[in-house]
C-alpha cells in the first residue's frame, strides 16, 4: 500500500498524473489528509472513481486515542495513541501564553539509552513514518478542539536517528497547503549525533536545535548518556559552534538535573566554560523520577543556575507541566507495557 500522507505535494501530483488526473486533484487530496480526514469517503468534491482507486492502493490508517490524561494542574493533556500496527506512542499538548504547543514523537521507544530516559528502556522498537508524525498534531489538534501553534520533536525517540522521515514530517507540517507552522515555531531535540547534526546544518532550517548535554565532562556524559562514549564533549561542541556559524540560530542545552551526578560547582563551571564563545543558553530540567532508575533529582538547582549566571551564561528552569499525569516522554507508553506483561 502506498503511504499516500507522508508524500509531499509534489510527490502526491506525480502519483496522481500518473493516473490521469489534473494536477490540481492532488491539492485536493493534499488539503484533505492534512485536516485530518479518517477515510477516503470523506473527500467529497473527489470523484467516486478516484475514491475507490485511493481506497484500493493507498493506506489511511489514523491512530486512535489508547489513553487520555488530563492535568488537573496546568491542563496539559497527555495522549497515548495507538497506531495501526498495534504499537502505542506519546503526544503532550502543553498551554504556553504563547500558544499551544504539541510534543511528539518520532520512534517507537528509542536506541540511545539514555540512563535516565523511560523511553529507551525496552529499545527501539521501529521507526515511525511522516505520516505518523504529522497524525499526532492533527488529531491532538482535532480531539482538544485547540490550534496548535508550536511543535517540539522531544517525545519518545531520537529525531536525528529518523533523519529524512523526520526532515519530511518537517517539510509537511511546514506546508502552506497543510497546517503551514513556521520553523521558527518548531523545535527539535536531539541527544548528540554529531553527524546528523552537520547534515542539519546544511539544510540551514530556522528551527530551535536542543542539544540534550546533562553534563560537561566526558565521565559523566559517557556515564548516563551511551552515545558520548563515541563522540565525546569536545567534539560535540566543536559541532555545535559549526551549527550556529552555518545557521545562525542558537542552540539551547538541554541539562537535566541529577542529584549528586551532574549538579556540581565545578561541573556548572566547566559548563560556563564550555559555553564561552558559543552563543546559546541552558535550560535546567528538574529531573523526572522514572520508576526503573535509581537516578534521584537534583536538589541543587537554583544554586547550579546561580553559580552559571554568575560566569555570564543565559540560564532557564524547565517548569514542570503535567507532573500529576506521568508527562515526561516513555513513562505512560512504560505503564501500558507493564499492564500488558
Ligand atoms: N532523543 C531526543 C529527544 C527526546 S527526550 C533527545 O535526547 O534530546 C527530550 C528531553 O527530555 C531530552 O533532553 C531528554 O534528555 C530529557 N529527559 C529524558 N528523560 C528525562 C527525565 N527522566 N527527566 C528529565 N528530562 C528527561
Amino acid at each position: 500500500m502506498i503511504d499516500l500522507k507522508s508524500m509531499d505535494l509534489a510527490e502526491m501530483t506525480g502519483l496522481l498524473k500518473g493516473w490521469g488526473e489534473p494536477a490540481f486533484r492532488a491539492r485536493q487530496v493534499f488539503r484533505w489528509l492534512h485536516r485530518g480526514a479518517r477515510s477516503f469517503d470523506e473527500m467529497t468534491d473527489l470523484s467516486k472513481a478516484l475514491r475507490e482507486r485511493l481506497k484500493e492502493t493507498c493506506a489511511l490508517t489514523p491512530p486512535t486515542v489508547d489513553r487520555k490524561q488530563v492535568s488537573e494542574l496546568d491542563g496539559t493533556v497527555k495522549y497515548l495513541w495507538r497506531l495501526s500496527d498495534g504499537n502505542c506512542v506519546e503526544t503532550v499538548l502543553m498551554r504556553y501564553h504563547h500558544g499551544n504547543t504539541v510534543c511528539i514523537s518520532c520512534q517507537v521507544g528509542c536506541r540511545m539509552g539514555c540512563r535516565f530516559c523511560a523511553s529507551t528502556i525496552g529499545g527501539k522498537v521501529r521507526d515511525l513514518t511522516s505520516a505518523e508524525m504529522l497524525d499526532q498534531v492533527l488529531f491532538t489538534q482535532l480531539d482538544s478542539g485547540l490550534e496548535i501553534s508550536n511543535i517540539v520533536l522531544m517525545g519518545i525517540g531520537e529525531p536525528l536517528d529518523n533523519f529524512d522521515t523526520v526532515m519530511r514530517f518537517l517539510e509537511l507540517v511546514n506546508s502552506p497547503e497543510g497546517l503551514h507552522i513556521g520553523m521558527r515555531h518548531i523545535s527539535l531535540s536531539t541527544c548528540g549525533l554529531v553527524e546528523q547534526i552537520d547534515k542539519l546544518a546544511a539544510l540551514r532550517l530556522q528551527l530551535t536545535l536542543s542539544v540534550s548535554l546533562h553534563a560537561p565532562d566526558d565521565e559523566t556524559r559517557s556515564q548516563i548518556m551511551p552515545v558520548n562514549k563515541s563522540v565525546g564533549v569536545d567534539k560535540l561542541f566543536e559541532t555545535c559552534r559549526r551549527y550556529f556559524e552555518i545557521t545562525g540560530r542558537r542552540i539551547s542545552y538541554e541539562y537535566a538535573m541529577i542529584d549528586g551526578v551532574n549538579d556540581a560547582d565545578w561541573q556548572a563551571d566547566l559548563l560556563a566554560k564550555r559555553l564561552k564563545g558559543t552563543p546559546g543558553h541552558v535550560n535546567l530540567i528538574p529531573l523526572n523520577n522514572v520508576a526503573e532508575s535509581p537516578l534521584r533529582p537534583s536538589r541543587r538547582v537554583k544554586e547550579f543556575q546561580k553559580r552559571l549566571e554568575d560566569q555570564g551564561v543565559t540560564v532557564t528552569v524547565r517548569r514542570k507541566l503535567g507532573s500529576d499525569i506521568d508527562a515526561s516522554c516513555g513513562q505512560l507508553r512504560r505503564k501500558r507495557m507493564e499492564e500488558a506483561e
